[in-house]
């Protein structure tokens, strides 16, 4: 399917002549076109094949005629003649939050910014100053924005290394020689944010594996063909190494690569003090002359033998690493307490539907929410004043209400939440009234625009919020877009404290691109007593399935069932939620 590739170009297409300072309306078609097309459930080569791109809304003939070209040749000669005159690393240049098209304009125009690079220099070279709106803090941004958007193209988030991964796992996993195969690094620790990934094979016959992993259609370059290790590029230039051990070893080499760094110097150093040795083959008993084999074959014999409880990837981090070291370290070691797991998960707090920006209806929803063996599901639609993404007015909550109403007549055994993710203003007031929001079940609020406030004020909308008595919880509560925006700043501390006090939760928004909280916020909030949902954000059914990464991001922060609140039952979740 090209629906991405083609949405992509046409996204990028509009971008460009935004650059360029062409009028909206037009800029906007090509907005309009590519949301569409990235939406289309059908083939876009197949629309293609049977004349009916004009079918597609917002389509019209100059643009299908564009399409049909793209789709034939793999080529849009307006496109190659737009980036003659607007290169196309000034879409680099406007991914960076604080620059808009007409920055990005200005400075193409009079210092021939073309690239994040050429931008990084004239901003550290003070060439920037001087221009029109440009000032000492406009300058700052920039060069802040510069570093997050570096770190996203170095490293991309949780989510999209899962799907990679998973790629090459399951073209790999059915062949005859692959006895076990793993992720490790990173990924199987469920970092927010992954560089490379790391895979791991249990064969006996390695070339025969390395052979087929370099000629997966998923490959665009192999960097290194060695015997039992290879490395090659993704399309998206992800880069891939795939390792190949034998039986014996699969469990050490799996500890080995899973790390992170700083767990397995703490692993060795407790290895010594026991008189062995722990490498990516195994662990050994060291005697005077000989070394003998302890345990290799999987991890739990691993851990077993160095006598420590198996101990979760999610855990094998800094975060945490005194409580951690402290439970075994100690003349009897503790057990480990039992964290979070997927299963416990009873029902998502915060999905939106197409009552704002959701692509799917509530009804849909539901019967998704359903086959993944939820008991409940809060349908919380952005608020009337979030106009980009549809905000429910207070008039048609009453329509969403009553089909709400309706929809739990009908279930079984399965409750629809009227919700709401409601807007804090940047005053911290709320975007409904008293009165609408007294209807809700769940009441979530959250942030989305004055990032750049300041600690104070932004800390003060926060705690501001906690002490309304109508709000159960914040969404998505430190801002972060990993690769587009940093948390905003403000004081963490502070708001765990007013959270705590007025009963109201923190979520983990298991939304790939926010993982936010992340896991050293979860760590510390726990500690002060905050309780959290795990929600996905979802936008549509498939997004659902975001929700193992919010349980990674939970467990990474120690959390267990209980600190989770959208692991109880409906009964006991709507009095968890209750104000004192
Ligand atoms: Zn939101
Ligand atoms: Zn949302």
């Amino acid at each position: 399917m090209k629906n991405k590739e083609v949405a992509d170009l046409l996204e990028r297409m509009g971008t460009l002549l935004e650059i360029k300072g062409e009028v909206v309306f037009k800029t906007r078609a090509y907005f309009k076109a590519a949301e569409n097309i990235a939406n289309l459930s059908e083939d876009i080569e197949l629309i293609r094949r049977e004349n009916r791109l004009e079918e597609i809304p917002g389509i019209g003939k100059t643009l299908a005629e564009k399409i049909t070209q793209y789709l034939d040749t793999g080529r849009m000669a307006a496109y190659e003649k737009l980036i003659e005159e607007i290169p196309e690393s000034l879409l680099e240049v406007v991914s960076v939050p604080s620059i808009g098209p007409k920055k990005a304009r200005l400075f193409f125009e009079t210092l021939k910014i073309k690239s994040l690079e050429d931008l990084r220099r004239a901003a550290e070279g003070g060439r920037l100053q001087g221009l029109v709106g440009i000032q000492e803090k406009t300058i700052e941004n920039i060069l802040r924005g510069i570093r997050v958007v570096r770190q996203g193209q170095e490293r991309m988030n949780l989510g999209t290394a899962a799907e990679i991964a998973g790629v090459f796992i399951s073209a790999l996993e059915d062949l005859p020689e692959v006895k076990r195969i793993a992720a490790a690094g990173s990924l199987r620790r469920g970092c927010e944010t992954v560089r490379d990934i790391d895979i791991l094979v249990d064969s006996a016959k390695p070339q025969a594996v390395m052979e087929a992993f370099v000629r997966l259609p998923q490959v665009k370059i192999v960097n290194a063909h060695g015997e039992t290790k290879s490395s090659i590029l993704t399309p998206e230039n992800v880069q891939v190494d795939l390792r190949v051990v034998g039986s014996e070893s699969f469990g050490a080499a799996l500890l080995y690569f899973t790390g992170s760094k700083s767990f397995n110097i703490k692993l060795r150093q407790l290895a010594i003090k026991k008189g062995m040795k722990v490498s990516e083959y195994g662990i050994f008993a060291v005697r005077e002359e000989s070394e003998e084999r302890l345990a290799g074959k999987t991890e739990e014999e691993c851990f077993k033998a160095l006598g420590l409880p198996s101990i979760p990837p999610e855990l094998r981090e800094e975060i945490g690493e005194e409580e951690l070291w402290g439970v075994f370290c100690t003349g009897r070691p503790r057990p480990l307490p039992i964290f979070i797991e997927p299963k416990d998960i009873q029902g998502d707090l915060h999905v939106h539907s197409t009552w704002s920006d959701g692509h799917n209806t509530i009804a849909q929803m539901v019967e998704a929410a359903q086959k993944r063996g939820y008991q409940y599901l809060a349908v919380s639609d952005h608020s009337a004043h979030l106009k980009v993404a549809g905000g429910v007015s207070a008039e048609d909550l009453k329509k969403k209400k009553r089909e709400i109403d309706a929809l739990n007549e009908k279930l079984k055994d399965f409750r629809v939440l009227f919700g709401t993710e409601v807007e804090i203003d940047t005053e911290g007031n709320l975007d409904y009234n008293k009165k609408v929001l007294s209807e809700f079940d769940i009441v979530i609020a959250s942030i989305h625009s004055g990032f750049e406030q300041g600690p104070e004020r932004l800390t003060r909308r926060l705690v501001k919020t906690c002490q309304n008595r109508y709000v159960h919880g914040i969404a998505h509560p430190t801002g972060v877009h990993i690769g587009k925006r940093e948390p905003y700043a403000f004081d963490f501390q502070e708001v765990c404290r007013a959270a705590v006090d007025n009963n109201v939760f923190l979520e983990i928004n298991a939304f790939p691109v926010r993982l936010d909280l992340n896991s050293s916020n979860v760590y510390y909030a726990r500690r002060q007593g905050v309780k959290f949902a795990i929600n996905t954000d979802a936008h549509r059914i498939e997004h659902l399935d975001y929700m193992k990464f919010g349980v990674s991001i939970a467990r990474r922060g120690w959390a267990k069932k209980e600190d989770v609140l959208n692991t109880r039952s409906l009964k006991e979740l709507m009095k968890a939620v209750q104000k004192h």
